[in-house]
């Protein structure tokens, strides 16, 4: 995370998609998709921007959204969360920055499955506390029920539980998360999870773990609209937990941004009240995206991984003679005109075995995803 001056340094997301900028290069790294959000939902934001919602919101959240989330929380899992379980956030960003600020102090530990979102490791140093990473292993990449079980100590005060999993596209299975659950119990740890791609999962439908039966106050749960509704710019997150753990994170958030994206959130509250012909409709487009990028990846040399959720693809370039994908992300873009991620910028560098694998991001149009295949052929030569 931090630069050869000690700073924190850009983000590995930041640095691949100045470099597919300035090499005009297809852009598989960040994930963020190339064609905008369902129509109703752009239009309920304009509609809020000419209808007056435009200065400060309510400190939660604005009541169409919080109520929203509580529907939407039923409807698709039956869960049942009342007006003072939900608060909005700037992204799934600001939920974890104010939860981790308001429940860790130095040299508390916070376990995390590597690899991992690189947020986790940044927010829990700004904390002062102490990064557990527990491997996920190829090629299902499911949680070791022994692995994190010696991981966890009297210290362990957090599980980040993120599942759909990014960048792997694991989707925890039931007995991984029962396992989790049995450890926080054991260690008293809250368990904070990590959503976004709740509704990007291709062959079976999100379960999350808040619905297992653990201490309501357990468990804080993390979402965000940026990849349900193809708008990641507008930054609207939230959180669902127990009131008095979401009046500690207001307090927290308050001071990171104290509310936002006014207009925004009368929006994502129509979109979370859409039909489910939206939500059936969109994951079967991603999983068509997914199926075109793997065989193009495929046909190009690579070791494809299944993604069971989410936006990306693990390829490994060994097969290709390539063992550093970190020199390959940096060359690719010139080279061949397409940029990715490496894996191991979501990793700590002992995990060798994730050094010669890209991730993907398979958000973007299907010519795109032909054509950026197509292109990566060119790493055969
Ligand atoms: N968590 C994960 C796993 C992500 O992939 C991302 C990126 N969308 C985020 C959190 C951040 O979400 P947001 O843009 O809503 O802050
Ligand atoms: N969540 C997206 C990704 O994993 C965007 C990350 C970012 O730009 N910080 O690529």
């Amino acid at each position: 995370l931090l630069g050869t001056d000690g700073r924190l340094a850009p983000t590995i997301f930041a640095e691949m998609t100045a470099l597919a900028s300035k090499t005009g290069a297809l852009n598989l790294g960040q994930g963020f998709p190339d064609e905008d959000g369902p129509r109703a939902v752009l239009d309920a934001a304009k509609h809020a921007i000419d209808h007056g919602r435009n200065q400060y919101g309510p400190g939660r959240g604005c009541q169409e959204l919080i109520d929203a989330v509580v529907e939407h929380q039923r409807r698709f899992y039956g869960i049942g969360l009342g007006r003072g379980d939900v608060l909005v956030t700037a992204g799934a960003t600001e939920a974890l920055a104010a939860t981790m600020l308001a429940y860790l102090s130095p040299g508390d530990e916070v376990i995390v499955f590597e690899p991992y979102y690189d947020a986790y490791a940044a927010i829990v140093a700004l904390t002062g506390a102490v990064l557990v990473p527990v491997p996920l292993v190829a090629p299902d990449f499911q949680p070791d029920p022994d692995r994190l079980q010696r991981a966890s100590t009297p210290r362990t005060r957090m599980i980040v539980v993120n599942s759909p999993h990014n960048p792997t596209g694991a989707v925890f299975s039931e007995d991984a998360m029962r396992h989790i659950l049995r450890v926080a119990e054991r260690r008293d740890a809250i368990i904070v999870t990590d959503e976004v791609y709740e509704h990007l999962v291709y062959d079976e439908r999100h379960v999350p773990i808040a619905s297992f039966g653990a201490a309501r106050d357990r468990v804080v749960s993390i979402s965000s609209a940026g990849k349900t509704f193809s708008v990641t710019g507008w930054k609207i997150g939230w959180i669902m937990s127990t009131p008095e753990r979401i009046a500690q994170i207001t307090a927290v958030k308050q001071y990171l941004t104290f509310v936002n994206g006014a207009p925004f959130q009368p929006a994502v509250a129509v979109g979370l009240r859409l039909p489910d012909e939206h939500f059936d409709t969109t994951v079967q487009s991603f999983a068509r995206k997914r199926d075109i990028l793997a065989r193009g990846l495929r046909r190009a040399g690579f070791a494809v991984h299944d993604a069971m959720a989410g936006y990306f693809l693990l390829a490994d370039a060994a097969p290709l003679g390539i063992d550093d994908a970190t020199a390959l992300a940096r060359r690719m873009p010139e080279l061949v005109g397409v940029a990715g991620i490496p894996l191991s910028a979501l990793a700590r560098p002992s995990r060798r075995d994730l050094r010669s694998t890209m991730r993907f991001a398979f958000c973007k149009s299907d010519d795109t995803l032909r054509d950026a295949a197509s292109r990566l052929s060119g790493l055969k030569d």
